[in-house]
């Protein structure tokens, strides 16, 4: 069915882009994985980016990550967080 990866919806700042600070390279929309990173397994290490501060300091694949991120979001019912089609982790 559905990914195991399990989310908490964050969507009240006005930074909506969640990166992993242990291991950047992992960027969420408006949530956070949990209950812990998928790559690196860090627990509460997500901070909240803009995606303009993401294009200033983030890898190719970090910023490409957090645009699709973001299209998966746009297209994804509104209240529909719990069966939005999340990306898989590679
Ligand atoms: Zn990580």
């Amino acid at each position: 069915m559905d990914s195991m990866q399990s989310f908490w919806p964050v969507s009240h700042r006005a930074d909506d882009f969640w990166v992993c600070m242990s291991c950047l390279t992992e960027v969420f929309y408006r949530k956070v994985p949990m209950p812990d990173c998928p790559s690196c397994h860090g627990v509460s290490s997500y901070e909240g980016f803009t995606l303009e501060s993401i294009r200033e300091w983030g890898t190719e694949e970090l910023i490409g990550k957090a645009v699709a991120a973001q299209e998966a979001a746009m297209v994804a019912q509104p209240a529909a967080e719990a069966a939005a089609p999340v990306e898989a982790t590679d």
